[in-house]
């Protein structure tokens, strides 16, 4: 491989970082940046530069994607409830050689004053919030709704960007809104509905976070549900994914 190739980078995103990476690699004339989403929104907030949209077709159909495409380096950014694209990418990864960085973002924690109750999946949440008299902010986008779809106990305020194609709750109420929130607005909306119980999962960063300071200040409950994935390595910051990537050019350039 000669030094002058140009190296192809394949972003998996879906999130506020995998854009920021993409942006920030796109003036690089070194490299060559495509970015993947899954196409579950009808309109994604797109990153900047070359966009593919949609599923590969599971291991095999990414595998035959990074062969056809000569990726040189995946970039797994997307967020940290997709656990199967990310065990799809290792796998893929791993069968044809290609160097895989996966970013994580941190796990929000509980401080002093935050009431939680941790919960291991999605039916664990329901069955915690599902009683007479409790009025629940859910929270957790479409794709597990359908976890909730037998409460028939608690009033339910569901909260999504697009329409979801499950039954909600027997008492709920749809409310189609893309965020981010502000801290004021989630206050609001928390007061206003006399919302008792956030149900939210533990995603981390910045974005979503106003809703659990907002729940935090006004003393809500709210039902943390805890991460998928176990202990998969993971780079915590993007200036360790930018890092391990220039070393991986270097090694590579290294062997020509
Ligand atoms: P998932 O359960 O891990 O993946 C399900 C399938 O969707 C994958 O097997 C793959 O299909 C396809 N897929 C997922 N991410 C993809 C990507 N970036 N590019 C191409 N195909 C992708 O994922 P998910 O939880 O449904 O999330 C879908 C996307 O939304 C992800 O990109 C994620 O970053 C973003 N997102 C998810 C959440 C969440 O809470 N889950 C929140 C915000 C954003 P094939 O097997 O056919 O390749």
């Amino acid at each position: 491989m000669s030094s002058e190739k140009i190296r192809r980078v394949l972003i998996l995103g879906g999130t506020g970082e995998a854009s920021q990476i993409a942006g920030a690699l796109l003036a690089r004339t070194d490299l060559m940046i495509v970015s993947s989403l899954a196409g579950r929104v009808a309109e994604p907030r797109m990153p900047a530069g070359l966009v593919r949209v949609g599923g590969f077709g599971g291991v095999a159909g990414l595998g035959a994607y990074l062969r056809d495409e000569r990726v040189d380096v995946v970039i797994d950014a997307t967020h940290p409830f997709a656990a199967r694209i990310s065990r799809n990418a290792e796998l893929a990864c791993r069968e044809f050689g290609v160097p895989l960085i996966a970013f994580r973002r941190a796990a929000w924690r509980a401080q002093l004053q935050d009431r939680w109750t941790a919960v291991a999946d999605f039916a664990s949440a329901a069955l915690a919030v599902d009683r007479e008299g409790n009025r629940v902010l859910l929270s957790i986008g479409r794709k597990e709704l359908a976890a909730f779809s037998g409460c028939t106990k608690a009033c339910f305020l569901v909260r999504a960007i697009e329409r979801p194609d499950v039954p909600l709750p027997l008492f709920s109420k749809l409310i189609l809104s893309r965020g981010p929130f502000s801290i004021e607005e989630e206050r609001e909306l928390l007061r206003a509905q006399a919302i008792t119980h956030v149900v939210t999962k533990n995603s981390g960063g910045d974005a979503t976070y106003a809703k659990i300071q907002a729940a935090r200040e006004l003393g809500i409950d709210v039902v943390m549900i805890e991460r998928p994935e176990g202990d998969r390595a993971a780079f915590g910051s993007l200036d360790a994914v930018y890092q391990r990537l220039e070393e991986l050019l270097v090694t590579e350039r290294a062997r020509v």
